[in-house]
């Protein structure tokens, strides 16, 4: 550590399921009423979900779905109980807040926004996404690896994690003391396999990520971070306590 590097703790955010209580992506989805042609469907098992999204956004197009009703669909979806406020009591404790979601750049920045809490995160990432002409949402992979097995190939959330902590320490010298990992999802384990000791893998109760720390547990696949498991923003932050006092 040189004589610059300031210490700070990072809280690291899943976005689906984790701090919204639904899923951006299956909500939007929903608002097609006719039937999802079964070669769109079966794009999820061979290009992958984000490929699949794509294709939605364009079904979504065609049936006259407008930008403002697809926003409004969005900025409706509620939070889990206790994480708007989660979010603010950390960032007031000066963590650094970031996103990872395999949602996209759109949604996530007009519920944020709508909530309130946009400002406050350093970065987001996500599957960048925007609206061209008449109301076509469109949307390309955040990155393409094949190297993490443990992660879909448009999105490594530990790559994303680790690649965000070595650069904040190389660019802006500032070294984590401890890093939250908050999720849901089984593609949440990857990050939380990348943590140290001193930090904390958070997990939703009732979800894969849970599940699969539960299985890999006392096995080689079992994390070293301390694991927490929650059910809601409140309970998370009483059990994040000592994190915020200081
Ligand atoms: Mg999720
Ligand atoms: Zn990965």
């Amino acid at each position: 550590m040189t004589a610059l590097t300031q210490p700070k703790r990072l809280a690291a955010f899943d976005f689906d399921n984790t701090v919204i209580f639904g899923n951006t992506d299956t909500v939007v989805r929903d608002l097609i009423k006719c039937k999802i042609p079964p070669e769109v469907q079966e794009l999820i098992k061979t290009e992958g979900w984000t490929r699949y999204m794509e294709e939605i956004f364009r079904i979504l197009h065609t049936n006259k779905i407008t930008k403002e009703k697809i926003l409004q669909t969005i900025r409706e979806i509620p939070e889990v109980p206790g994480f708007v406020k989660l979010i603010k009591t950390l960032h007031k404790a000066n963590f650094d807040l970031i996103i990872i979601s395999d949602s996209n750049s759109e949604f996530i920045r007009e519920w944020t926004q709508s909530h309130g809490i946009s400002e406050i995160f350093t970065q987001i990432f996500t599957n960048p996404a925007n609206f061209v002409d008449n109301d076509l949402l469109t949307i390309k992979p955040f990155h393409h690896q094949t190297t993490c097995k443990l992660s879909a190939e448009n999105l490594c959330k530990g790559k994303i994690l680790s690649n965000f902590i070595a650069k904040r320490e190389v660019a802006d010298f500032i070294k984590y003391e401890n890093v939250i990992y908050v999720g849901d999802g089984t593609n949440d384990i990857c990050p939380v396999m990348r943590l140290r000791e001193k930090d904390v893998g958070c997990a939703r109760k009732g979800y894969g990520m849970k599940r699969i720390l539960e299985k890999n547990k006392n096995s080689k696949l079992s994390p070293k971070s301390r694991i927490i498991y929650w059910e809601n923003g409140f309970d998370l932050m009483e059990q994040l306590r000592e994190y915020l006092n200081q």
